[in-house]
């Protein structure tokens, strides 16, 4: 008898029928004599709905409601996907983030789990019963409601995995893994069998939304095995574990693309010490996250730093960098939207020299231009203009031999939902 913790997206629980189709299969999995956690995410495209509907009533709404408000579409999830395994024959039971004690920090709209309590968990699997949670939430240690940022349900299945020492934890999806680029973008990208935690961590963080990075991070502290797989076959999906140091290491294993982050650049602030931890302290402290940054070199006892960070906080970013921007005496803050990070990562790029310049001079053929650059152990990424961020991935696939010879094929996904997934991050 295995543990499994099984997390099921937005799409794959989007109507009653996928419902149904999702209840069968976690029942088959119990029926066949392991032990079932359901993580469920918000129906379809519930979360953005959810978000509009309080922008509709308040441009910049307080962090705590919509924290509130955006749980209920997990909430919603999964009282239906316990309905529909109950009407299976098997005994299931519903529980939230604040019924499984998923206690996190305070930081709304991106918190980090500190602690879980399992116990709730154990009982009712030692009982017979499969359990379904709601993902993407928990609460705070005032005992306010937090949510774990877009995509967070893989952290919340992931956290379950390891809190209740799972066998595995199977991520099911609309695609049957992780590819070597995202295969909306790449239709000729390949279905990667096995990826070490540290290749799909930068892919994550480079923008592969297929996995929530905070997920890649706790599965890897915790060694959590991660399959990633389709919720509409039973094809075997990407494995995500750790790798034997012996084994070959892909020069460049994936391209991933990153539209949701902003550039802002704040001009001629007077250098003294400590202008970067000012503001970055300043970010810090308002749990605004920063990405990439460059800070260029002084001229006339001025210096101009730049970053990036996601354009979601866009709001609060502006209101935190005005006003650091304004005591320490810099001349004016500019804020790019229309801006893409486009990043390759492999393993075998940390003992292979020349593969950065290749990806620049890829890019240069193809008259892409780069405004920042920051590079990892494993990763290099570029900053370009949105509106070349396709074709930057798909150029880098070729030029790195990631092609492979079958067409990517999507059937399952109706042309509104499509619709939806390729405005996804901007
Ligand atoms: P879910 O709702 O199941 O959590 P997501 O939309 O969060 O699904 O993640 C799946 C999507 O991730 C795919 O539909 C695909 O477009 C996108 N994606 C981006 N990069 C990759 C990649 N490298 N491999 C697979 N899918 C990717
Ligand atoms: N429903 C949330 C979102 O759309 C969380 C998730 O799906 O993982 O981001
Ligand atoms: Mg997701």
């Amino acid at each position: 008898m295995s543990i499994v913790v099984q997390k099921f997206g937005g799409t794959s629980v989007a109507t009653p029928e996928r419902i149904a189709h999702v209840a069968q299969r976690i029942v088959n999995r119990k029926r066949a004599g392991d032990q079932v956690v359901a993580v469920v995410s918000a129906m379809g495209k519930t979360t953005d709905s959810l978000i509009e509907l309080a922008r509709s009533v308040n441009p910049n709404p307080p962090a705590r409601e919509m924290d509130t408000l955006l749980s209920t579409g997990e909430m919603v999830s999964m009282y239906v996907v316990a309905m529909a395994v109950n009407a299976l024959g098997e005994e299931a039971i519903s529980l939230s983030g604040r019924q499984i004690g998923l206690v996190t920090d305070a930081a709304h709209g991106n918190a980090s789990i500190r602690e879980i309590h399992a116990d709730r968990i154990t009982k009712a699997l030692s009982e017979g019963r499969i359990v379904i949670v709601a993902g993407f939430q928990g609460i705070d240690g005032a005992g306010d409601i937090t949510t774990l940022g877009r995509g967070g349900s893989d952290t919340t299945a992931v956290a379950i995995a390891a809190g209740i020492n799972a066998d595995v934890c199977e991520i099911y999806t609309d695609v049957n893994g992780v590819y070597t680029a995202d295969p909306r973008i790449v239709p000729l990208a390949q279905k990667i069998d096995v990826i070490s935690y540290e290749e799909m961590l930068e892919m994550a963080a480079a923008g592969a939304g297929v996995l929530h990075k905070r997920c890649v991070e706790f599965a890897r502290n915790f060694g959590v095995v991660i399959h990633c797989r389709s919720s509409f076959n039973d094809e075997p999906g990407t494995l995500v574990k750790k790798m034997s140091e012996d084994m070959e290491k892909a020069i460049v294993s994936g391209v991933a693309h990153d539209m949701s982050e902003a550039r802002v650049t704040i001009h001629d602030l007077p250098d003294n010490t400590g202008i970067a931890a000012n503001v970055f302290g300043a970010m810090a402290d308002a749990h605004l996250a920063v990405d990439m940054i460059i800070q260029n070199s002084s001229r006339e006892g001025c210096a101009d730093i730049s970053f990036t960070t996601p354009k979601a906080d866009l709001a609060r970013t502006r209101e935190v960098i005005e006003r650091v921007a304004h005591e320490l005496g810099a001349s004016n803050v500019e804020i790019l939207k229309q801006v893409a990070k486009v990043s390759i990562v492999g393993a075998g790029m940390k003992v292979n020299s020349g593969v950065a310049a290749k990806m620049f001079r890829t890019l240069a053929n193809a008259g892409i231009s780069i405004t920042m650059i920051s590079t990892s152990d494993i990763r290099t990424s570029v900053v370009i203009p949105a509106d070349r961020a396709e074709e930057a991935v798909r150029v880098l696939h070729t030029a790195f031999g990631l092609d492979g010879s079958a067409v990517f094929e999507e059937t399952q996904l109706s042309a509104e939902e499509l619709e939806a997934k390729a405005k996804k991050g901007r």
